[in-house]
């Protein structure tokens, strides 16, 4: 018998129920493919270079994002995926006991990342429409509250005026996850992060840029901020090839992300429109997917998946109940979810 770990007894893995399926729509990633410059770096590069470390701390990507946002390189982290920011922020800020305050419903992984991490959680439930409780998060006095915006999985974007209440009553640090920020007309909050000493703002390759085969995010917030998260880090997250990618597409490719997104946006409507006219209530969305409330829709995805078409189904979601998570792509994939839909309902 090892030695276990008592708070990790009950840990599970992340495994959304998947097979190989023709139609993949289910964890919003990038459907159009991979930006041209990532191929052009991949073809170009030496595999003797990978013999060595890549540079600690990403110097190359924090340099361009940083100099693109006008702030300081030491305001900006990068990580394993935005993922990884958001576990080394919780690392940084919380001592195990410490409570983690979050909107629910929100990112699955938050609740991992507490637990992983040894943090009590307090889940606070999203207003009617779909905005933040500003007085409800900060009754909680968790030193960490973590804010998602437009929040996956329901699409919605948060409201200014409450984000901006949470982070002004704060007692401590605010996340803003903006993972699906690209794909929303609603205004971002990176303004918070480059003028208030206690946010975080977070993004990542995985959506919009699609590169999430290559595990790269990043975080914006103060140099007192950022140089905690970087403690929590560790020098070593980025690969020399990822770091190389997320700089090449920065620099070569935005024209490329831009279209996908215009087109990612246009087919979410769409589909919004087709799936109203079969009767369903998509909520709105600001992201690169639909959120589609409906009883049973564990069973629907088994079926749509026997017609070869994963959508990510969730249970009992906290104002929401059932619901189908469907990302958006180009329209032959959304047209085959839709066909699979009809016949998955019947
Ligand atoms: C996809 C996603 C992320 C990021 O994932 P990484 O691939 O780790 O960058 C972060 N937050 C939310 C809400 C997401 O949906």
């Amino acid at each position: 018998m090892i030695p276990l770990r008592e708070s990790f007894r009950d840990i599970p893995l992340y495994s959304p129920p998947k097979r190989p399926c023709r139609v993949d729509l289910s964890d919003n990633t990038n459907l159009f493919g991979v930006p041209p410059a990532a191929e052009r770096v991949l073809r170009e590069s030496r595999p003797e270079s990978l013999s060595r470390y890549p540079r600690g701390y990403a110097p190359d990507l924090r340099n361009v994002l940083a100099s693109r946002l006008g702030v300081g390189a030491a305001c900006v982290t990068t990580g394993c995926g935005s993922d990884d920011v958001l576990d080394s922020a919780l690392r940084a800020f919380l001592e195990p006991g410490e409570v983690l305050a979050f909107q629910d419903p929100t990112f699955v992984m938050m609740p991992l990342f507490a637990k992983v991490n040894g943090l009590k959680t307090a889940p606070v439930p999203l207003r009617a429409d779909f905005d933040v409780d500003p007085e409800a998060l900060l009754a909680t006095g968790a030193k960490v509250i973590y804010l998602c915006s437009p929040n996956n999985p329901t699409g919605t974007p948060l409201s200014r005026a409450a984000v901006e209440h949470v982070v002004e009553k704060a007692p401590g640090i605010v996340i803003i996850d903006e993972a699906y920020v690209e794909f929303s007309s609603a205004p971002d909050f990176m303004d918070l992060a480059r003028t208030r000493q206690n946010v975080l703002v977070t993004r990542t390759f995985s959506k919009a840029y699609g590169l999430a085969g290559m595990r790269v995010g990043w975080g914006v917030g103060s140099l007192a901020l950022i140089a905690e998260v970087e403690k929590a880090r560790g020098p070593y997250k980025l690969t020399t090839l990822a770091e190389s990618m997320a700089v090449a597409v920065l620099r070569e490719d935005p024209m490329w992300v831009e279209v996908q997104v215009v087109e990612a946006r246009r087919n979410r409507e769409h589909l919004r429109a087709e799936l109203m006219s079969m009767g369903l209530s998509p909520l709105p969305s600001e992201g690169n997917f639909l959120m589609v409330p409906m009883p049973d829709a564990l069973g629907v995805a088994q079926r749509m998946r026997e017609r070869d078409v994963n959508v990510r189904a969730f249970q009992g979601l906290t104002g929401v109940g059932d619901a189908l998570r469907i990302g958006s792509g180009p329209w032959p994939m959304l047209e085959a979810a839709l066909a699979a839909l009809r016949e998955s309902l019947r």
